[in-house]
C-alpha cells in the first residue's frame, strides 16, 4: 500500500528536522571585534607626514573629506607634485609609534576576544605600526608603485570594513566596533554594537547613536559588557 513507506518516511523525516534544529539551537553566537587603526590605535599617518614634510594639505583626513577615492587623489597629486617617494613616507611611518596605551588595550583585548583591525591604510605603511602592536591581524589597502613612486592605490573591495562586519555576521558573529572617523561609520552602522573612539565632536553630533568613548579604559569595559 502506498500510505505505509510515507508513514515510515514522515517520522524519519520529522526526527531529522528535529536534529536539524537541535543543532541551529546549538549553534554558539559569538563575539567578535573590529577596530580601525589610525586614530584609534596609532596616530594619523597622513598628519604626521605632513607635519614631517610641511605640507599642509596632506593633512586633510577621512574627518575632513568624507569620499575616499576624492582624498586618495588629491594625496597622490600632491605626492607627486612635491616629488615624495614610497621610502620617504616610509621613513616618517619608521618614527611613528602607536598611541598610548594603544598595545596595552590590545594585548588585554586579544586576550580576551578575537579582534580584527580594518584600515583604510596600505600594506606597504602599515607594517611598522603592526610590528609595534605585536602583529594583530590586519586588512587594509594597497599601493600601486613604480619605481619607489606610488602610482595609484588599489581597493580589494569597496567598503571594505562594512563588507567585513557583514560577513561576519554571516558567519554567525556577534560583531562589536570602534572607529574615529566617517569611514568607521558604515563600519559601526553594520556592526551590532559601535562606539566611536575619540571622534571629533562634529562625528559624535552627527552620529548620536553611537556611544562616544575617550578612554582606552572605558573601551574596554564597554566591549566587554557588549560581548
Ligand atoms: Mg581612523
Amino acid at each position: 500500500m502506498s500510505t505505509r513507506p510515507r508513514a515510515r518516511v514522515g517520522p524519519a523525516v520529522r526526527r531529522l528536522d528535529s536534529q536539524r534544529r537541535a543543532g541551529q539551537t546549538a549553534a554558539v553566537k559569538q563575539s567578535i571585534v573590529t577596530l580601525d587603526l589610525e586614530g584609534v590605535l596609532t596616530p594619523e599617518i597622513w598628519i604626521a607626514v605632513s607635519e614631517k614634510t610641511g605640507i599642509e594639505k596632506l593633512r586633510l583626513t577621512t574627518r575632513d573629506i568624507p569620499d575616499y577615492d576624492v582624498l586618495m587623489r588629491g594625496r597622490l597629486k600632491i605626492l607627486e607634485e612635491h616629488g615624495l617617494r614610497l621610502s620617504d613616507i616610509q621613513a616618517v611611518i619608521g618614527t611613528l609609534r602607536p598611541l598610548e596605551g594603544a598595545l596595552e588595550f590590545l594585548r588585554a583585548l586579544r586576550a580576551f576576544t578575537q579582534v580584527l583591525i580594518l584600515s583604510d591604510t596600505f600594506e606597504q605603511f602599515a607594517q611598522p605600526l603592526m610590528r609595534q602592536l605585536e602583529w594583530p591581524t590586519l586588512m587594509c589597502h594597497r599601493l600601486v608603485v613604480q619605481d619607489d613612486r606610488i602610482v595609484n592605490y588599489q581597493l580589494r573591495v569597496p567598503e571594505q570594513k562594512q563588507k567585513t562586519v557583514a560577513a561576519l555576521k554571516l558567519l554567525n558573529y556577534q560583531v562589536i566596533s570602534a572607529g574615529d572617523s566617517f569611514n568607521d561609520t558604515a563600519m559601526l552602522l553594520e556592526a551590532h554594537v559601535g562606539f566611536l573612539f575619540r571622534a571629533p565632536p562634529s562625528i559624535q553630533k552627527q552620529f548620536p547613536q553611537f556611544r562616544a568613548v575617550e578612554t582606552y579604559s572605558d573601551l574596554f569595559r564597554l566591549i566587554q559588557e557588549a560581548h
